[in-house]
């Protein structure tokens, strides 16, 4: 089979067509992006590593000795090295292009974010750690928190959740913990979601329990607000709702939504994946919102989709704040500490959303974003 080379002219097939399938005019294959698998480079018999001559003959693993070669791919030192970077350059970079993913309202990914992530008092640190010892880190997670509540106009978030679905799934329970509390949680078992939703919309309620029941949308793409009437009652337990929505548009009739479903006992679930679009512009909270999850990777930059972590912090209204999860940052005369358990403060938490803090590296790239793109010259203290 004849192939193309990098300047477009036919080759012939070589001798070696195992090693070399898509032969550059030199034969050098510095600029190609087809690899193969490094199994398939086999054949020369070589090695990158000498390894001692083993001290036991292995004479006590009786007849679990291995006698046939174990299928090592046969590469010299270099040419393992060059697999690998070759394979390294197959991934997007912000130095190649902008990240055109979908949804994603934060296609920028500045660099200096990543500086600030790698310093070593960020990301050398164990979250077992004492206390004492990570009290930048305690106060760089605090000061995160208070921009996301100014952002928001909301009074409480809660940092850990690890990604935006998963801070729809603390939303969701923090708003099941508030109808629990009130006794209404057996009644309300319906959750809102309009047609445009995000797949997790729908997929979170029914993970929490709750049945999902469609709000259809207008003709030019949002809420429809007579039929969001027509659904609310007492046997629902909050609507989840995107704003700006799906189709890029902001909710007008945002306001009477949300008196809509407070009058009706419900709560204000408000997908906050496309906060970016109003940052800075419109406070959630000032909107009637109950609890908003934050894409810290959409919003507030930080490669993801294969290029990172996500960190989806949520905001909580004063209704829900007493049963955000553990843990939280707070701090006095002998510095920060980490709420963790029920006997210090967390009574009514609905529990913890994971094992440890959340991602801190995350934290540490939303932060650098905000203080070098907002008005946050000052800290919190
Ligand atoms: C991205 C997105 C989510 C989910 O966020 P993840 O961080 O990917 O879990 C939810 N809703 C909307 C509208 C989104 O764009």
């Amino acid at each position: 089979m004849s192939t193309m080379n990098t300047v477009g002219r036919p080759t012939a097939p070589t001798a070696n067509d195992h090693d070399y399938k898509y032969p550059t005019l030199t034969g050098g294959r510095g600029l190609l992006q087809a690899e193969h698998l490094i199994f398939e480079s086999n054949g020369w018999g070589k090695t990158g590593v000498d390894l001692p001559e083993p001290k036991t003959d292995g004479s006590d693993l009786g007849d679990l000795v291995r006698r046939d070669p174990i299928g090592l791919p046969g590469l010299s030192e270099p040419e393992t090295m060059r697999h690998y970077v070759r394979l390294s350059q197959k991934n997007h970079a912000i130095d190649l292009a902008i990240y055109p993913l979908g949804s994603c309202t934060m296609k920028h990914n500045p660099r200096l974010n990543e500086k600030m992530a790698r310093l070593p008092g960020f990301s050398d640190i164990h979250p077992l750690q004492p206390t004492s010892t990570v009290q930048g880190a305690l106060e760089l997670m605090d000061t995160l928190a208070h921009w996301l509540k100014t952002l928001t106009g909301m009074p409480a978030v809660a940092l850990s959740p690890k990604a935006g679905a998963h801070g729809e799934l603390c939303g969701l329970m923090a708003i099941r913990a508030a109808h629990e509390a009130s006794g209404q949680h057996e009644q309300r078992r319906k959750v809102l979601v309009p047609t445009s939703a995000h797949g997790t919309n729908p997929a979170t309620a029914a993970f929490v329990g709750y049945t999902v029941v469609e709000v259809s949308q207008t003709e030019d793409g949002r809420v429809d607000v007579a039929d969001l009437a027509s659904k609310l009652g007492d046997d629902v337990a909050a609507i989840m709702v995107t704003n700006p929505n799906t189709c890029g548009l902001f909710e007008r009739d945002i306001l009477e939504i949300s008196r809509l479903t407070h009058a009706a006992g419900a709560y204000f679930y408000c997908d906050g994946a496309n906060f970016n679009a109003i940052v800075g512009r419109v406070r959630p909270g000032d909107l009637g919102v109950d609890a908003m999850h934050i894409n810290l990777h959409k919003t507030f930059s930080t490669p993801h989709g294969g290029g990172g972590p996500g960190s989806g912090p949520v905001v909580l209204s004063a209704a829900l704040a007493p049963f955000a999860p553990a843990p939280w940052v707070v701090h006095d005369a002998d510095g920060y500490r980490l709420i963790e358990r029920e006997e210090d403060e967390a009574a009514q938490a609905f529990g913890r959303m994971c094992a440890f803090q959340g991602q801190m590296g995350m934290y540490t790239r939303a932060l650098s974003y905000m203080m070098s793109h907002g008005s946050c010259s000052t800290t919190n203290g």
